[in-house]
């Protein structure tokens, strides 16, 4: 089976693991802060907090934005759970804004409409979680002045899209959002097994994701309501976690940090390939916007279900029979049972379910061999004659 992600360990990698078992600090040692300099220098972003994933990311970017009950948070239907799920968390409401069709990303015109709406029956969102679905940046610069007219905070999940850029400056810089998460899940672009991290260039924010990661703890005195008692003294002024990240884990994304423009400028080669091997057939091929470069986590194509005598279902599951492990990002998050209890119904967001219906995730990943690449086009060209 040709899976659709996969990790790439190099001796390198393994080796950076070996030191730090052979070393003194398991957890809480220098390979954290090391990681998290590495990338808050690659990407251009002042602070960078790793934790255990995104999805630990994404609480506590909510909660140090203060999201609480009441509130409300927004984001794209087409995403995986967790980007509205960390909303749930914190206790606030969770709505959607469908996608635009070509980029599959939260629509800028969709958010105008559903904010100016929302502004009249007084439930404008405190925050919106702009997803950069499969690498490519939502239109930031849209979303951001949005932001400034309503007053919402905004939270890039850019899981997909570390080592993507967006109007010539990589994602994470911050300079349209708040926070940015990223996701070092395996299937993801650079990996640490688990694991996640959130950027940002505000010191209020940075200060209190660290909290809030470690048990709302501190040794810092000037977070401290008195002096110390002692040496030995530390406060807890948070309600806080355990979402840290592990030495071992941050030494494999220090390594694997190494190779990331490699891992992205190859990723852009097999997807050149495809657009070129699939342009014939009745597919549609990820439409990349001029201001984007995307880090490319994944490459989707749309079914058109017009030109062919197979059903969607019908070509991923030949497609699975023939060894090519697709998948399908994403089932709709308003879909899900736990949403849909809430009072959604699939239709609310048309364009969201258009594309469920068509989508289909070839193999994408930076080891992916010419010779396996071919073999999914010649796959993908049997499904669907
Ligand atoms: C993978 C992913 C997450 C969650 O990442 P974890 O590190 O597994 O918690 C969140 N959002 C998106 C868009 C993802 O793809």
């Amino acid at each position: 089976m040709i899976p659709y992600g996969k990790q790439e360990i190099t001796q390198a990698d393994i080796d950076a693991v070996l030191d730090v078992l052979h070393s003194d600090f398991l957890t809480q040692g220098p390979k954290v802060p090391e990681f998290e300099a590495k990338v808050a220098g690659h990407v251009g972003a002042k602070h960078a907090l790793a934790v255990n994933s995104a999805t630990s990311a994404l609480h506590i970017a909510c909660l140090a934005l203060g999201l609480g009950a009441d509130d409300w948070l927004w984001t794209s239907p087409v995403t995986f759970v967790a980007s509205a799920n960390c909303g749930l968390y914190c206790g606030a409401r969770v709505d959607f804004v469908d996608i635009d069709p070509q980029t599959y990303n939260l629509c800028p015109k969709a958010l105008a409409a559903k904010l100016e709406q929302a502004e009249q029956d007084g439930r404008l969102p405190k925050v919106v979680v702009a997803v950069h679905l499969c690498g490519q940046s939502c239109d930031m610069a849209a979303i951001h002045a949005l932001g400034q007219r309503y007053g919402f905070r905004i939270i890039e999940d850019a899981s997909h899209a570390i080592g993507g850029k967006y109007k010539g400056e990589f994602i994470g810089s911050g300079r349209y959002s708040d926070i940015t998460v990223f996701s070092f899940h395996p299937v993801k672009i650079v990996t640490t097994a688990e694991g996640g991290m959130a950027l940002t260039n505000d010191d209020h924010l940075a200060s209190r994701m660290n909290l809030l990661r470690s048990h709302g703890v501190t040794r810092d005195q000037s977070l401290m309501t008195h002096e110390p008692d002692g040496p030995w003294y530390y406060q807890q002024v948070e309600l806080g976690f355990n979402y840290r990240m592990t030495e071992l884990q941050a030494a494999l994304g220090v390594s694997q940090m190494d190779r990331l423009d490699d891992f992205v400028a190859r990723r852009h080669e097999r997807a050149t390939r495809y657009d070129r091997l699939l342009a014939d057939l009745p597919v549609t091929i990820p439409w990349q916007h001029p201001d984007s470069y995307s880090g490319l986590h994944l490459y989707v194509i749309r079914l058109q279900l017009d030109k062919i005598n197979r059903t969607h279902r019908q070509v991923f599951e030949s497609l699975r029979e023939q060894g090519i492990g697709v998948n399908l990002h994403y089932i709709p998050v308003h879909t899900q049972p736990y949403y849909e209890a809430m009072g959604f119904a699939p239709e609310d967001f048309p364009e969201a379910m258009a594309y469920y219906r068509e989508a289909i995730s070839l193999p994408m990943f930076h080891g992916l061999e010419e010779g396996q690449q071919d073999e999914v086009v010649r796959a993908l060209e049997r499904a669907l004659a």
